[in-house]
């Protein structure tokens, strides 16, 4: 039976039990979820003659003679025996195993598995190690696709007998396969005809003992789209359900293009075709009787403030308020003055609200929102956080949504749940942000506004560092600004903050004397940070010296130069970012990668200058994202504690077939049955998965 505990169905010691239990395994059902790793081919059997030194040979051997002996060191077992098969002999040695003299026998027939090696004493060849077994109708560590176990080393790590081995798993699981029999398919056999899906038990057989590639690639497929397939219906049901509480007829705003037409009208340039697009999906989704949840993602400079402030103004010419929140104050800040811009013909005001803010400003915003004299109000987190009242919001817009958790959004349906808007510049590509936000829509700005100069990019070596430096005050002599980026240590944010600070000094005092430099940091207290950001952005400092805090959005025309140190350590995504702060007027801009060492990361060299290379060489941060995806996996790039990456078992995130199909699939079955009453074994996955990860979150 699936349920029954390990402890009745394997033969085994408690301690072992203890490691399956540290990996979650302790039902039998658990046990045949733990999938294998990988694979060693061993189809292929070799003879004696052929072995080579260091390849690992498969042979079906006769046991000729077996040695069993102490060693001179303490504790040192060695068990030898001489292996033949018609082209030859060869011996096998085994270090501290001493039952293998126990099993083996003289004239036994076994197949052995394992690599040669060479032998100086000897003068020949010897197995060491290898691993055997009799020969049967169905081989199970030896002479076929071998699974391989992550294997463990959890309890005591110094003893060698502490280690729960790929060998061992084997051993027990294979005798428990015929329970795989007892799984209920959970996947309607129309679906499985549609997407070609072998049953559910046979794809969890296979994945541990493959008959041959093909049956394997087909379990694997099975159960990757499994992993995918659940995710998304849990997703989308999730956003069945939140739509059919939160059902309100009333917030719909009927999508006028009269109005659009004449926002359009009222900007310096036209809209890229992206811009139209997103705002077409984002007025439309906002006329629908349930509250829109999107994320509009774009690269850096695509235009998304355009957007949003298209979707604003629909919402307040409708009679409703809207809000903007913004991860950090000089980012509020920044917005609600690009908004004020655009809104003004409108006759909009937005109002700022912001932590830094007097007791009685914030006040006045408050009771100004109350009554709804207030349509538009942007600010940072403190308007959550103040419990500020709104009298009929309808939209918020959140900037930089990875930085908002679950609870922010929480809050924001304490206020009617609003259509929600989230933007990002973290370009996330489409099948992956279809997997980690599948209860959200997505548009996409994927075009630039036209007229935009690629921002000139170089890996500067440390030889070059003083001529870097010669050239920077020249072209702030000709009256650019640069910024120059000191490393994420993520270790230690003091340490962070250290770095920058003496960085900051050396370059005032020994490098640009003459210059006026600023400072900024993530422990600087906000009216200083606001302080330094703000005059740089009005020139009065030539230079600014940041940590990573300079991250997202800020708008500074004049800077040209962005200088970034220890680049290695930022995944591209993020130095595509820092790029961005550059090239947003109309001069030339350039950005500066310098290493900090040779060896400060785990990639090689090569690898480490070839990965910032692609940023020389490639200017669209989708692009680049999926470089970093290959290059380093989804946890990585975007940070699995923030983005709620899910963590993927069996499917690949670039795999975009399965994801699309499964996403495909998950849609029609909630078309058909948007309860799922028809499918309770899905209803059942399904619940199971929402409460994992409310637990998670
Ligand atoms: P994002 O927030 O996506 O990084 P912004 O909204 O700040 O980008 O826009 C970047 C710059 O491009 C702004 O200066 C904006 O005025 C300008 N811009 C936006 N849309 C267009 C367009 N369609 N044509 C020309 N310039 C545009
Ligand atoms: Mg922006």
């Amino acid at each position: 039976m699936l349920a029954t505990p390990l402890s009745k169905a394997i033969k085994t010691t408690s301690v072992y039990l203890k490691r399956l239990k540290e990996l979650g395994i302790e039902t039998v059902e658990d046990f045949l979820k733990y999938f294998p790793a990988k694979y060693t081919d061993q189809r292929e059997l070799c003879q004696i003659k052929d072995i080579q030194v260091g390849e690992l040979s498969t042979l079906r051997v006769n046991v000729l003679s077996l040695n069993a002996k102490q060693g001179f060191r303490r504790h040192m077992s060695i068990t030898t025996a001489l292996l033949g098969d018609e082209t030859g002999s060869i011996e096998a040695v085994w270090f501290h195993q001493t039952y293998i003299a126990r099993v083996l026998q003289k004239n036994m027939r076994i197949i052995v598995a394992g690599k040669a090696k060479w032998n100086e004493k000897k003068g020949r060849m010897v197995l060491q190690n290898p691993i055997f077994e009799m020969e049967k109708s169905e081989q199970v560590h030896t002479a076929r696709l071998v699974p391989v176990y992550h294997e463990t080393e959890l309890s005591d790590k110094k003893k060698t007998s502490g280690r729960l081995s790929s060998k061992w798993i084997r051993d027990k699981l294979f005798p428990l396969m015929s329970h795989a029999d007892h799984f209920q398919e959970f996947l309607p056999e129309t679906m499985r005809t549609t997407y070609k899906l072998i049953p559910y038990s046979e794809a969890v057989r296979s994945v541990h003992f493959p008959k041959n590639e093909k049956t394997l690639e087909l379990a694997q497929h099975r159960l990757a789209f499994d992993e995918i397939f659940l995710l998304q219906l849990a997703a989308l049901y999730r956003r069945a359900q939140y739509r059919k509480i939160t059902r309100q007829q009333e917030k719909a705003i009927p999508a006028d293009w009269e109005l659009m037409k004449t926002f359009t009208r009222s900007l310096p340039w036209p809209l890229t075709n992206a811009q139209k697009k997103a705002i077409y999906e984002i007025l439309t989704d906002m006329a629908q009787p349930y509250p829109m949840t999107r994320l509009l993602e774009g690269d850096v400079g695509s235009g998304k403030t355009v957007v949003c402030a298209a979707a604003m103004l629909s919402a307040v010419k409708a009679g409703w308020q809207t809000c903007l929140l913004a991860p950090t104050e000089i980012l509020a800040r920044q917005h609600f003055q690009t908004l004020s811009k655009i809104l003004k013909s409108f006759e909009i005001q937005p109002v700022l609200l912001v932590g830094s803010m007097t007791e009685k400003e914030k006040q006045e915003v408050s009771e100004g929102l109350k009554q709804g004299k207030i349509a538009v109000v942007i600010g940072t987190h403190a308007i959550l956080q103040e419990r500020v009242g709104f009298s009929k919001l309808a939209l918020a817009v959140i900037d930089e949504q990875h930085r908002f958790g679950v609870r922010q959004r929480e809050a924001l349906r304490a206020f009617g749940s609003p259509h929600i808007l989230h933007l990002t510049a973290t370009p996330i590509p489409r099948t992956l942000a279809l997997v980690i936000y599948g209860d959200q829509d997505l548009s996409i700005l994927d075009e630039m506004p036209p007229g935009r100069k690629p921002v000139e990019t170089h890996v500067v070596s440390e030889k070059k560092r003083a001529e870097a430096y010669k050239w920077i005050a020249a072209e702030i002599k000709k009256g650019r600004q640069a910024f120059i980026i000191f490393p994420l240590i993520e270790e230690s944010d003091v340490l962070e903050v250290k770095a920058a600070t003496q960085g900051f000094e050396r370059l005032q005092n020994d490098i640009f004397p003459n210059l006026k430099l600023g400072l900024l940091h993530g422990r600087m207290p906000t009216e200083e940070k606001r302080q330094a950001m703000d005059a740089f952005v009005k020139a009065k400092t030539h230079i600014l010296v940041s940590t990573a805090v300079v991250e997202v959005g800020v708008d500074v025309p004049n800077a040209t130069i962005m200088m970034i140190e220890g680049a290695e350590r930022f995944g591209l995504a993020q130095l595509h970012q820092f790029r961005g702060r550059v090239g947003r007027g109309s001069d030339q801009s350039y950005c500066f990668l310098f290493p900090s060492s040779p060896k400060a990361n785990f990639l090689s060299n090569g690898g480490m200058i070839q990965r910032l290379q692609s940023l020389a060489k490639y200017h669209s941060g989708f692009k680049l994202a999926e470089i970093d995806l290959k290059l380093r996996g989804p946890g990585q790039v975007y940070g699995t504690s923030q983005s709620g990456i899910p963590d993927l078992k069996m499917a690949l995130f670039t795999d975009a077939s399965t994801i699309q199909q499964a996403r495909e699939a998950a849609i029609s079955i909630l078309n058909d049955d948007s309860e799922l009453l028809k499918y309770p074994g899905l209803k059942e996955k399904i619940l199971e998965q929402q409460n994992v990860t409310a637990d998670a979150s």
